[in-house]
């Protein structure tokens, strides 16, 4: 197992070579002297556990820790707090803040130690939960609910940022005849095989494939103009064909084939796209299946 990140953030010098001796080499630490330098940091880094300082210059703990909990990319990270200050109500507000543990100075290198352990053993069942939460049991690639909550991440983030955003609906055809020809079993595999080859063939950085439902699946791709998500249709329907999935009862192919939507979004908009983007995918899907299946439409 890869070991845990931690971010120590202490305007005191030697408070950071002791943490940094205490805690390395198990766990990779790295250190930083103002809450400003942390956002900075983790602007561009994933830590699993902060160990952060109260009293500090501009910004201090409890005001860094405020921000923390509302950043949607920070507030999952547990925060232990490491502090001088040592009376009751400063411990009750640090934790009231949402910090997992209080330790006060002067610390222990055993306690540091032992309570950094028990929080990264937290984080890791935690994150071990969230990711069976949001993985489709069968398929092993992301659900609905992790679709949901992605989908509405990147289309703020492409509103915000001016930027298109593509989405395609994918549905395999006649699967209702698969399985009634091949059994339920058989259809689950195929159901594995198709979704494993979207998932490889969606390698764009921030490309995302998701099971959308039943024998349904929706790709998010960002930056992605109306054309580069067509020729990724195009592309992704002949990956489907080129599995070669035997399925003789469908009236378009001797093989398993799917039909793709495509819409794309392009200027800002408001939150209330959001949605009817995936409607657009959706009807596109329907007009591919109504052009004969086994290809793909895009939304006018
Ligand atoms: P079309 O080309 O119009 O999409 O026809 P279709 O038969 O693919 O569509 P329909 O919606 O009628 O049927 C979808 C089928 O997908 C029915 C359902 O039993 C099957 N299905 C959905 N989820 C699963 C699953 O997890 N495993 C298996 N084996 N089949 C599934
Ligand atoms: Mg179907
Ligand atoms: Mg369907």
């Amino acid at each position: 197992m890869k070991s845990a990140k931690i971010l120590v953030v202490d305007d005191d010098e030697l408070n950071q070579v002791i943490l940094t001796k205490t805690l390395t080499p198990k766990y990779q630490v790295h250190c930083v002297s103002s809450a400003a330098e942390m956002f900075a940091w983790l602007e561009e880094n994933t830590v699993d556990l902060i160990l952060l300082d109260i009293i500090m210059p501009q910004m201090n703990g409890y005001e860094a820790l405020k921000l923390l909990k509302h950043g949607e990319r920070t507030q999952a990270i547990p925060v232990i707090i490491i502090s001088a200050n040592d009376s009751n109500e400063d411990e009750a507000k640090g934790l009231e803040l949402g910090a997992m543990d209080y330790i006060t100075k002067p610390f222990g290198s055993a306690i540091v130690r032992a309570r950094v352990k028990n929080q990264l053993t937290i984080k890791q069942k935690n994150d071990l939960l969230e990711m069976l939460a949001s993985i489709d049991g069968l398929t092993e690639i992301p659900n609905r609910r992790y679709f949901d909550e992605h989908f509405a991440r990147e289309w703020r983030r492409s509103a915000r940022a001016g930027l298109p955003l593509s989405v395609l609906m994918i549905d395999i055809d006649f699967f209702k005849r698969y399985n009634d020809h091949y059994g339920h079993q058989k259809g689950d595999e195929c159901l594995k095989r198709v979704a494993q080859a979207l998932v490889n063939n969606c390698q764009r950085g921030s490309d995302f494939v998701a099971r959308y439902g039943g024998e349904e699946f929706v790709a998010v791709l960002p930056g992605s103009e109306g054309d580069t998500a067509m020729a990724l249709a195009n592309k992704l329907c002949n990956v489907v064909r080129d599995l070669n999935i035997t399925h003789i009862d469908s009236p378009v192919a001797d093989r398993i084939t799917v039909s793709i939507g495509a819409t794309t979004f392009i200027d800002g908009c408001d939150d209330s796209c959001e949605m009817e983007l995936v409607e657009q995918a959706d009807k596109a899907m329907y007009k591919a299946k109504q052009q004969g299946r086994n290809g793909f439409a895009s939304y006018e």
